[in-house]
């Protein structure tokens, strides 16, 4: 008997197959058919979601069929799943927190690495037959520098622990968690500030919210090392894009990674495209098998 009707993001075969097997499944990948996305919400029991957007007046047509939103990920953003709309249609609205924290906290080291030994170019160096080129590469160890966690929850506590097994020291600003926290796992907690000024490595693991939107804009990057990394493998929005464009090209700081942009996809022509001292990843920090 079908559990009723379904509708899912793209997901590997096996987790397809799974709820195949179990209810009427309709398949639809929001980035590439956004029309049939809309159109379908509003004739399932139930949507499973990393990234589709899911509006009031789509739950308005729904007309009381759909009674509950599945997000695959850790928080729900609301500009994507309208939640106050949710709570009005009485649609539950769930999320699966601490459920990709080690996905994303690996990721972040592999970020790390890429840009202070940087690997991507020296694999471009390679294969356009640019060996010789190889002290261009001169990268630093990670080990004994200073790595700045924003946000110490789930992701932020796993991405810490972790920065002990590579022998740097760190600063946490959250404030929002005891220090005792942060001091019982050997690090030092701070304030924003502080944290920018001192890293060599800062990394942000905060929510999008009102208070986040913006949090690393010129003033505060004006405050990083120019030797220094940031890394956002949070939300866009926390750091404005403008400010941290002005900071690389002016060499304020040394590189950074986003795994996440404040429009996504970006524009074709965004300006961090143009830049050597960025990487970009499309926010695949959770996109593991095993998360
Ligand atoms: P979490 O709720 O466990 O931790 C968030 C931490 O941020 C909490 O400790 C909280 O106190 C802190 N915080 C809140 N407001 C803050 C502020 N103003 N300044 C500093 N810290 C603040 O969440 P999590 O599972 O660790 O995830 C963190 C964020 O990572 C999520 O909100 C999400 O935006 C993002 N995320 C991204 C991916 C990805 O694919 N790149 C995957 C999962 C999560």
């Amino acid at each position: 008997m079908s559990l009723g009707r379904v509708l899912v993001e793209e997901f590997q075969p096996d987790v397809i197959k799974w709820l195949r097997e179990r209810v009427d499944l309709v398949v639809v990948n929001p980035w590439v058919e956004p029309e049939r996305w809309e159109l379908e919400i509003s004739r399932v029991d139930a949507v499973i979601s990393r990234k589709g957007k899911i509006t009031k007046e789509q739950m308005q047509k729904s007309a009381g069929r759909l009674k509950i939103i599945a997000r695959t990920g850790v928080g729900v953003d609301p500009s994507r799943v309208d939640l106050d709309s949710a709570k009005e249609f009485k649609i539950w609205v769930t999320n699966q927190p601490g459920s990709n924290s080690v996905s994303v906290a690996e990721l972040v080291f592999g970020h790390m690495i890429v840009l202070t030994r940087h690997t991507f170019a020296a694999n471009q160096a390679v294969k356009e037959n640019r060996w010789s080129e190889y002290l261009k590469f001169i990268g630093n160890e990670l080990a004994g520098k200073t790595l700045g966690v924003i946000g110490m929850g789930n992701i932020g506590t796993r991405v810490a622990i972790r920065a002990r097994a590579f022998e740097m020291s760190f600063l946490v600003y959250d404030p929002y968690i005891p220090e005792s926290h942060v001091t019982a796992l050997g690090g030092k907690w701070v304030g924003l500030d502080e944290l920018l000024a001192q890293s060599d490595i800062v990394t942000i693991h905060c929510p999008l919210t009102p208070e986040t939107r913006g949090m690393i804009d010129q003033q505060r990057l004006a405050l990083m090392k120019a030797t220094a990394y940031l890394i956002n493998a949070a939300r866009g929005g926390i750091v404005n894009e403008d400010a941290l464009c002005r900071a690389l090209k002016q060499s304020k700081i040394a590189g950074a990674a986003l795994d996440v942009v404040e429009n996504e996809p970006p524009a074709k022509d965004h300006p961090l495209f143009e830049l050597d001292n960025v990487i970009l990843t499309p926010h695949i920090g959770a996109l593991t098998f095993e998360a």
